[in-house]
């Protein structure tokens, strides 16, 4: 029996396999294959938005208060928001052994 769309992994991908329904992505569990994680220092940021902007995957949603938000379990650990944030609010750190385990149930 097929897997129902809700419980797939990235790695129920098929190869070559193109998501063709907008917003079909946000049924695959895209945080689970990252090596690294973004970690956010709230004193540094200054609400601009940027890394909302370049977030590949969407994982980056901007709060009430302007402040941001990274949705782990979206966020595949590109490093992209590290490198476009110009305060420097975001570090990337290597995942921690647990982490690593974690990610691959
Ligand atoms: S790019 Fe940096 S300063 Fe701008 S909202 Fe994101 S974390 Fe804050
Ligand atoms: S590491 Fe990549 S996927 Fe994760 S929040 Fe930053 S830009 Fe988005």
């Amino acid at each position: 029996m097929e897997t129902p769309m809700a419980e797939k992994t990235w790695k129920d991908i098929e190869t070559g396999f193109v998501v063709e329904t907008p917003g079909g992505a946000r049924a695959y569990r895209t945080g689970d294959w990252r090596s690294q994680k973004p970690v956010y220092d709230k004193e540094r940021c200054v609400k601009c938005g940027v890394c909302y902007m370049f977030c590949p995957d969407a994982a980056i949603r901007i709060m009430e208060d302007g402040y941001v938000d990274v949705n782990e379990y979206y966020c595949k650990g590109c490093g992209i928001c590290a490198r476009e944030c110009w305060t420097g609010a975001f570090t990337m750190v290597p995942l921690s052994g647990s982490e690593k385990k974690e990610a691959k149930k």
